[in-house]
């Protein structure tokens, strides 16, 4: 057996909606630093909600992967069709007593929980349910139930690749997390360390709007006894009205970007320069971009895409 260090990286785009050039630059980003450093890259479908799932965005997120040159290798991995290794992982948990039924409903939580809350993150769970044990999920059928990994009032700290030491307690970010709904699927944060895990992930660039799920996910690797990767989460892209791009803002789509006529070097360029890599919006491959690449490069703020910086691009036309 050899060893092997390699550098792997992912791209998983969630097809909920279409891919923007938000998403494009995380990608460009993640795709540059594996490859800069002769690593693998993955890509994962993340189509785990799957009733938010929007028709042909799917293929559409790998159209744009490849017109961009963002190449992959292996198969393709889609998240709906690892619910078994997810199942497996939850089970690991339950054994462990780390988790337990919770058959709360929203409206319970809001009544229980005191402290004002973040509006992404919703209340901190109030541990209604914490005095349960896994076995007692038998019992409780047919009320609906999910699953909630237990957390320590205790800041969890992780070095990230850009902005450095971090901490963060989740008794004071939402308290005992969901790792499995009560739909019966499994939830994003237990998917995405098992199959991060299992493709054997060494680093993780990503938007920092996910940066509250790190300590989640690192409890979950811990518990789950898989070395962590490297984090790295990079500033979003956004509107002039310093609203983020989200994929309804349907001029930055890359499907429109590409029907429109430009051309993927032209976004590249644009991406690079955002990026501080090149000093001018000028178009350019992404393997081009590899001796460039520079990850303390990236500005530590969001990116500002206005009107004027498109049509450096020639869009709209
Ligand atoms: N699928 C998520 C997204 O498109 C990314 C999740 C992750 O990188 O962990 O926002
Ligand atoms: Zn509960």
């Amino acid at each position: 057996m050899t060893t092997n260090t390699k550098v792997v990286g992912r791209l998983a785009p969630s097809p909920t909606g279409a891919q923007h050039l938000g998403n494009a630059r995380t990608y460009l980003i993640a795709w540059l630093s594996a490859r800069s450093q002769g690593g693998r890259m993955v890509l994962r479908i993340e189509d785990i909600d799957a009733s938010r799932v929007r028709p042909g965005a799917i293929e559409s997120a790998i159209d744009d992967l490849r017109w961009l040159g963002l190449h992959w290798d292996g198969e393709l991995i889609v998240q709906t069709q690892r619910v078994n290794a997810h199942r497996d992982a939850l089970d690991r948990l339950k054994a462990l007593e780390l988790v337990y039924p919770c058959t709360c409903t929203r409206s319970d939580i809001e009544r229980a929980a005191s402290a004002p809350h973040a509006e992404n993150e919703g209340p901190i769970y109030p541990g209604l349910c914490a005095h349960r044990r896994a076995s007692d999920a038998e019992s409780l059928a047919p009320r609906p139930f999910a699953w909630r990994m237990r957390t320590t009032n205790e800041a969890i700290p992780f070095d990230d690749g850009l902005r450095g030491p971090v901490a963060l307690n989740l008794h004071q970010i939402g308290g005992d997390f969901v790792v499995w709904k009560n739909d019966d699927s499994p939830a994003y944060q237990l998917a995405v360390v098992v199959d991060d895990a299992d493709a054997g992930v060494t680093e993780v660039i990503r938007g920092d709007d996910l940066i509250p799920s790190t300590p989640r996910q690192l409890l979950l690797y811990r518990a789950l006894g898989h070395d962590a990767p490297k984090f790295v989460h990079v500033p979003l892209v956004i509107d002039e009205d310093a609203r983020r791009l989200a994929k309804r803002h349907g001029d930055t789509r890359l499907s429109l970007l590409r029907e429109a006529g430009v051309a993927p070097e032209a976004v590249l360029g644009l991406l690079a320069w955002s990026c501080g890599w090149i000093d001018e919006v000028v178009p350019i491959r992404s393997v081009d971009l590899l001796g460039r690449y520079r990850l303390d490069a990236i500005p530590r703020e969001p990116f500002v895409l206005t009107r004027e910086i498109l049509t450096k691009i020639g869009f709209p036309a």
